[in-house]
C-alpha cells in the first residue's frame, strides 16, 4: 500500500526523507542486533525475501479513482517471521524483502525510497507490538498480538502515506484518511496477515515441508485478489470510455476535444497530471501511445508504459487507442461539419464565396459602414469574351480560365475584401471602407489584370470585363446593391464592354424601359406584328439582282425600333426562336410573289441566330418553309460568331438541311473570329464580308488588298463571296476592278425595301441573265 507522489513541495520532501531515514536507522539497528545475537530458525526463513517480492505484486485496489488505496499482503510474511525468528532477524529479512521488491519496480525513485521507508518503519512498529504483547507461544494472546501487529503495520502505512499525500497536494489530512474503503482494507488486511501466523504455528509443530500446503490458500487468495482488482479496473475503464464517447458527440471545438482526451486518458490509466501528454512525436521506448487524427496533422497521445497491479501495459495501450479513436471520430465529425458549411457557402470550382455568403457579408458590411460612417462599394463583373472560349475549347478549358480569373481578381484587391462568384462568368467584389477614387483604381486593376488575356490550349484568347459599381447608401439592402451593380454592369456592356460604369438612378429607369420594350416585342411576335423588308443582292459583273435578303422591322408605339436593338434583346430572352419562326413564315408568304417578279431563279436570304439551330423543331420548320417557296433558293445567314460557337447538334442540323438544298452563309465575316480553319468543317456555301472591309477600299490601297485576299481565300475554298456595305460608286468600281468578288450588297445598289417596292425593282431588272453557273448558292445540289 502506498501512494506514489510525483514532484513534491519541500515540506513533503523532508517528511519523506525523514521516513526513509527512520526506516534505514531501524534496519541498521536490526542488522547490528542480529549479528550480536546470532541467527536462529528453521532455515527456510531466507525464502521470505523472494516471497515478499512475489506477494507484493498482487495488491488489492480499493476505491475506483486514481490514488485509491492499494493494499499489499506481503506483510503476512512479516507476521510469519516475527513469530518464527528473533525480532532483529525478522526485521532484517523483512527489510531486505521490501528493498528487493521496490528497487527493480518501474516507479519513480522518490516513490521507491518512500515506499521502502514506510515498509521498514511499519515493520519496526509491528515488531515492537508483537514482541511486547505476545506472551506465551501458541496462546490466544499471541494470536491477538499478531492481529494488533498487523493492524499497527496497516495504521503506520495508511497514516504516513496519508500525511505524505496531504503535504504534497496541500490537502487536509482528514480528507486523505477518511476514504471510502479504508475499513474494508483493514478488514481484509488483518485476516490475511494472520495467514503468516498460521504458517508460523504449522512450522513449529510440523516438518518444514508441510508449510508448502499453505501455498494453496495463499495462491487462491492472490489470484482472487488480482481478478477482483482487474475486474473492477476493467469496469471502471469501460465507464470512463463510455462517458468519453458520449461526451465526444457534444464537443464543438478542437480544443475541447483534445483537453477532454488528455483528461480522460489520465483518469482511465489512473495517472497523475504530467504523465499523459498530447504531442507530435510518437512514443519512445518505455512509453505507450496512440495516434490522434484530427484531419489536419496527426498527433500522439503518450503515457509511460507501466506494469501495474490494476492492468498491463498492453491493456493501457488498448485503452489509449480506444480513447484516441473516439477523439479522432469527434474530429472527423467536426471537419465534416466544417466542410459542409464551406461547400454550402462557396463555389465548388473557384472556391470563392458564393452568392449566399456574399449576401451575408454584404448585409454585415452595410451595418458596419452605417455604424462607422465609412463607405462600401460592390462591383459586379461580367467577363467579356468568355463564352467563345467555352464554346470553342470546351468546358474544361472554360473552367481553367474561370479559376485563373478568380485568382487574378483576388490579387487585385485587399485581403479583407470579398471576391465572390455569382455563377457562370459573373463575379462580384465587395470593397469595404473605401473612397470612390480607390474603387476606380480597383476597377482599373481588374481591367488590366484581365486585359492580358488567357492562354487556352496554346491559343492566346482575349478577355475583359464589364464592371458595374454600386455604392452602399443609407437604407440600401444587399439585394438592392446587387441589383444596382448588375444594372450598371449591363450599362458597361451596352457602352462597348471592357469598362466600368457607376450606378445612377437613370440606369434603373433605362432597365425598366428595356423590360417594357421586351414585353412589347413579345406581344408583337405573338400577334405576328413584325414586317420584313428586302435588300437585293446584285451580281457585280452585270449589276443584276440575283437575290434578296429579308430583314426584320418592328414598330413599337409608332416608333420603329432598330434590329440592332431588338434582335440582341430577343436573343438574350430566348424570344428569338419564335421571332425567327415568324420571319420564316413572313418570307415564305412573300416568296412566290418575288420569284414571279424576277421571272427566274431567285435567292432569298434569311438571318437566323444560333439559338434557333439548337432548337429541335427548327429543321422541320425550315423544311415546311421550303415547301411553301418551291421556286426560291433559301439561304440561311448566321454571323461568324455564331459559327464558332457551334455545337454538335448545330452541325448535324446544318448538314441535314444543306443536303436538302439550303445554303448557309457566314454573315459579318472577318470580325468574329480570326481563325478560318472552321470553314472546312462547315457545310457553308457563302461568305458575306463585313461592311467594315469594304468601307475604305476606294481610299486605301491596303484595305482593298485585304478584301481581295479574303475574296481569293474564299474562292480557294470554293465559297461564293458577297461584299456588304457598298455605298459609293467608287467602292463599286474598286470592287469590280480590283477585288473580284462576284456579289455585292449596299445602299448604293439597293436599300432594304418593303416587298411591293422590291417587286417593282425586280420587274424593272428584266434583262435575262444566266446565273446558274455563277451563283452556286442559288443552285441546290
Ligand atoms: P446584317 O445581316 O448584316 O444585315 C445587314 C444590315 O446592314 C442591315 O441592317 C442593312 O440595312 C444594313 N445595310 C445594308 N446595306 C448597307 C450599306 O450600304 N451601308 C450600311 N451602313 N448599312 C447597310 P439592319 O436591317 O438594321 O439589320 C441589322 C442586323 O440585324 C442584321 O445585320 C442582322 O444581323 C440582324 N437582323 C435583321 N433581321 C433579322 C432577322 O430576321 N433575324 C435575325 N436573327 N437577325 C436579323
Ligand atoms: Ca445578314
Ligand atoms: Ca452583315
Amino acid at each position: 500500500m502506498a501512494a506514489a507522489p510525483t514532484r513534491r513541495p519541500t515540506v513533503s520532501h523532508c517528511f519523506d526523507g525523514a521516513v526513509l531515514a527512520l526506516g534505514l536507522g531501524l534496519f541498521a539497528w536490526a542488522v547490528v542486533a542480529m549479528f550480536r545475537h546470532g541467527t536462529q530458525g528453521p532455515g527456510v526463513e531466507w525464502l521470505a525475501i523472494p516471497l515478499i517480492a512475489i506477494i507484493a505484486r498482487f495488491p488489492m485496489l480499493l476505491d475506483r479513482g486514481a490514488g485509491g488505496i492499494e493494499v499489499g499482503f506481503d506483510s503476512c510474511v512479516l507476521m510469519f517471521l516475527l513469530c518464527t525468528v528473533p525480532p532483529a532477524q525478522a526485521i532484517v529479512l523483512w527489510s531486505l524483502g521490501v528493498i528487493v521488491t521496490q528497487l527493480p519496480s518501474d516507479k519513480r525513485p522518490a516513490s521507491k525510497s518512500f515506499n521502502i521507508g514506510v515498509g521498514l518503519v511499519g515493520g519496526g512498529v509491528s515488531a515492537a507490538i508483537i514482541t511486547g504483547l505476545r506472551g506465551e507461544l501458541g496462546s490466544p494472546q499471541e494470536l491477538l498480538a499478531v492481529a494488533l501487529g498487523a493492524a499497527g503495520y496497516f495504521a503506520v502505512d495508511f497514516l504516513v502515506s496519508g500525511i505524505s499525500v496531504a503535504l504534497e497536494a496541500h490537502s487536509s489530512l482528514r480528507a486523505q484518511l477518511v476514504q471510502p474503503g479504508s475499513l474494508i482494507a483493514v478488514a481484509c488486511f488483518v485476516p490475511f496477515d494472520s495467514l503468516g501466523y498460521l504458517g508460523a504455528v504449522v512450522n513449529r509443530t510440523s516438518p518444514w515441508w508441510v508449510l508448502c500446503l499453505l501455498a494453496v490458500p495463499l495462491v487462491t487468495l492472490l489470484v482472487a485478489t488480482r481478478a477482483v482488482t482487474r475486474g473492477g479496473e476493467h469496469a471502471r475503464r469501460l465507464s470512463v470510455l463510455f462517458a468519453s464517447a458520449v461526451r465526444a458527440q457534444t464537443l464543438s471545438e478542437p480544443r475541447q476535444i483534445t483537453d477532454a482526451l488528455v483528461r480522460d486518458a489520465r483518469q482511465l490509466l489512473g495517472l497523475k497530471t504530467r504523465d499523459v501528454v498530447l504531442r507530435d512525436a510518437p512514443p519512445a521506448s518505455g512509453e505507450i501511445g496512440a495516434r490522434l487524427r484530427d484531419g489536419r496533422r496527426d498527433r500522439w497521445l503518450v503515457a509511460p508504459s507501466q506494469l501495474r497491479a490494476r492492468s498491463t501495459s498492453q491493456a493501457d495501450q488498448t485503452a489509449l487507442e480506444a480513447l484516441a479513436a473516439v477523439s479522432s471520430d469527434a474530429f472527423a465529425r467536426l471537419r465534416l461539419g466544417e466542410d459542409m458549411t464551406h461547400l454550402a457557402r462557396h463555389d465548388l470550382l473557384t472556391n470563392l464565396p458564393n452568392r449566399g455568403l456574399l449576401r451575408d457579408r454584404l448585409e454585415h458590411a452595410l451595418l458596419m459602414s452605417r455604424r462607422r460612417g465609412s463607405s462600401l462599394a460592390l462591383l459586379f463583373c461580367d467577363l467579356d469574351g468568355f463564352k467563345p472560349v467555352n464554346d470553342r475549347f470546351g468546358h474544361a478549358a472554360g473552367d481553367a480560365v474561370l479559376i485563373d480569373v478568380a485568382q487574378r481578381l483576388r490579387d487585385c484587391v485587399r485581403e479583407s475584401d470579398t471576391v465572390a462568384r455569382l455563377g457562370g462568368d459573373e463575379f462580384a467584389i465587395l470593397l469595404e471602407d473605401v473612397r470612390p477614387t480607390e474603387v476606380d483604381a480597383a476597377c482599373e486593376r481588374v481591367l488590366a489584370a484581365l486585359g492580358t488575356g488567357a492562354l487556352v490550349a496554346g491559343h492566346q484568347v482575349p478577355l475583359g470585363a464589364s464592371i458595374g459599381i454600386a455604392f452602399g447608401e443609407t437604407g440600401s439592402s444587399a439585394e438592392h446593391l446587387l441589383r444596382n451593380a448588375d444594372m450598371a454592369m449591363y450599362q458597361a456592356k451596352a457602352r462597348g464592354k471592357n469598362r466600368y460604369v457607376q450606378y445612377e438612378r437613370s440606369l434603373g429607369r433605362a432597365r425598366v424601359q428595356r423590360l417594357e420594350l421586351l414585353e412589347s416585342l413579345r406581344t408583337a411576335v405573338a400577334a405576328e406584328d413584325l414586317r420584313l423588308v428586302y435588300q437585293p443582292v446584285i451580281q457585280v459583273d452585270t449589276g443584276r439582282i440575283v437575290g434578296v435578303e429579308a430583314l426584320a422591322r418592328w414598330t413599337s408605339k409608332g416608333m420603329s425600333v432598330a434590329p440592332d436593338v431588338f434582335i440582341p434583346m430577343a436573343e438574350e430572352s430566348g424570344l428569338v426562336v419564335a421571332l425567327g419562326d415568324l420571319v420564316l413564315d413572313l418570307a415564305a408568304a412573300d416568296a412566290q410573289r418575288l420569284v414571279a417578279a424576277r421571272g427566274g431563279p431567285l435567292t432569298i436570304g434569311i438571318n437566323i441566330s444560333a439559338q434557333q439551330l439548337r432548337e429541335p423543331a427548327f429543321v422541320a420548320k425550315v423544311e415546311e418553309t421550303m415547301l411553301k417557296m418551291p421556286d426560291a433558293n433559301l439561304v440561311l445567314e448566321l454571323t461568324e460568331r455564331d459559327y464558332v460557337s457551334h455545337q454538335a447538334p448545330d452541325l448535324d442540323a446544318m448538314t441535314y438541311l444543306s443536303e436538302r438544298g439550303v445554303a448557309f452563309a457566314i454573315d459579318d465575316f472577318g470580325v468574329g473570329f480570326s481563325s478560318i480553319g472552321y470553314l472546312q468543317d462547315m457545310p457553308v456555301r457563302i461568305i458575306k464580308t463585313d461592311a467594315s472591309f469594304s468601307s475604305a477600299i476606294d481610299r486605301d490601297e491596303r484595305s482593298c488588298a485585304l478584301l481581295r485576299s479574303i475574296t481569293l481565300m474564299g474562292q480557294a475554298l470554293e465559297l461564293d463571296v458577297l461584299v456588304e456595305g457598298i455605298e459609293r460608286t467608287e467602292q463599286l468600281e474598286h470592287l469590280r476592278d480590283h477585288v473580284g468578288a462576284p456579289f455585292a450588297q449596299g445602299y448604293l445598289l439597293h436599300r432594304p425595301m418593303p416587298v411591293a417596292q422590291v417587286v417593282e425593282a425586280l420587274r424593272a431588272d428584266t434583262a435575262p441573265i444566266d446565273v446558274t453557273d455563277k451563283v452556286t448558292a442559288a443552285t441546290p445540289a
